[in-house]
């Protein structure tokens, strides 16, 4: 019998031994550590941004990014119901409200006129998530965040690498965020970042990564932080990983295509777009969504190919289904019908960036032989 094939596993080389070398020679394991002051100015450089600030994962980064704008009690944010928790937690945490969108059913990205539905009064920011490798068409959104006077936190960590026209993902709002969880196109095992041009903003992410800790009387503290701060050994890696980037962009985009053509003649399934007029697809992840005349979901779907040991992930569960919000009373009335149908019916199958052409052909068949 073959081997499983994993959704994801990812590719470390040599250029990332030797920093973790050096951490391990010069005993910089902490966040003091010059790995982690050169990761954050390279990737804000990346990326267009004047600050990184590095953190200890991208849930923390949407945690520091959200309370660094200092919402009013009650604040609107209106953000996708397709999305990670991470997202939605990070709005509630800082005593703001949550408001969610739907997504479009081709793209899976919430789109600006679904936004300009949810505005109100008590609207102060929007969160706008690029989900599994194509943008959010920015422009119309950054029209009305401008006419509404909102803040605009961008949620990048699936986008690494990736445009929107020909501007960066991580370069647009007020503060932007990033995951280098192993899955992500480059990790440092657990790791995140803000980055932002606001000399103000960044200095308050600063302080709210470290606890609040002031410079004059440190233990003497206004406000609570959190002890987000990434280690050395952490930036370590994502300084080396950093250098590959172009390369895993292509080498993810290359998956897809092949993705692509396999799969173009199967019956039954939605694949992601290759293209909008704003962007090429960098498949962060390769998702697939059941068409509604299969007598099968994606739970079924996932089953069946685990048997073939081919691993897969369904899509996210949407944000107002989720009981720990209910709970809370959030949500109660909201229905957004593309969610819950892509929720349903959508899963991923393996791309990871140490997947190789035969192992793509042995999923493409199976996914085959699952549809036919
Ligand atoms: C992965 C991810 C996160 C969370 O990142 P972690 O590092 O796993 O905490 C946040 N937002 C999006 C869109 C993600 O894909």
């Amino acid at each position: 019998m073959s081997d499983f094939i994993p959704v994801n596993v990812p590719v470390l080389g040599e250029q990332e031994r030797e920093n973790l070398v050096e951490c391990v020679e010069t005993g910089w394991v902490s966040s003091g550590g010059a790995f982690v002051s050169e990761f954050e100015e390279e990737m804000a450089a990346r990326v267009d941004r004047q600050h990184g600030i590095a953190v200890a994962n991208g849930s923390a980064a949407l945690d520091v990014a959200v309370r660094a704008l200092d919402l009013d009690p009650g604040a609107e944010v209106i953000l996708p119901t397709f999305t990670i928790i991470s997202c939605a937690s990070a709005v509630v945490r800082a005593g703001a409200t949550p408001v969610l969108a739907d997504c479009d059913p081709e793209t899976w990205n919430m789109t600006a006129n679904q936004v300009a539905e949810k505005i109100t009064p008590r609207t102060e920011a929007i969160m706008v998530v690029h989900i599994y490798g194509l943008p959010v068409d920015m422009e119309p959104i950054m029209a009305l965040a401008d006419e509404h006077d909102l803040h605009v936190i961008e949620d990048a960590a699936e986008v690494h690498g990736q445009t929107y026209h020909d501007y960066p993902c991580g370069s647009f709002g007020d503060l932007s965020t990033f995951s280098f969880y192993p899955n992500k196109h480059i990790t440092t095992g657990e790791g995140g970042m803000v980055v932002t041009d606001d000399d103000d903003l960044a200095e308050r992410c600063r302080s709210l990564r470290n606890l609040c800790f002031q410079s004059e009387r440190r233990f003497v503290h206004e406000e609570m932080g959190w002890n987000y701060r990434m280690s050395n050994v952490q930036a370590a890696l994502g300084v080396a990983q950093l250098e590959r980037l172009d390369e895993v962009v292509e080498k993810k985009r290359a998956i897809g295509r092949r993705y692509d053509e396999l799969l173009s003649d199967v019956p039954g399934i939605q694949q992601p777009l290759p293209a909008t007029d704003y962007a090429e697809n960098i498949y962060w992840v390769y998702g697939l969504v059941l068409d509604d005349h299969v007598p099968f979901d994606a739970a079924e779907a996932m089953d069946r190919l685990d048997d073939q040991r081919i691993g897969t992930r369904p899509f996210f569960w949407p944000m107002h289904e989720q009981p720990v919000f209910r709970e809370q009373g959030l949500f109660e009335h909201d229905r957004h019908p593309v969610a819950e149908r892509i929720a349903r019916r959508g899963f991923y199958v393996p791309s990871g960036l140490a997947l190789t052409n035969e192992q793509i052909e042995t999923v493409a068949d199976a996914v085959r032989s699952l549809m036919t």
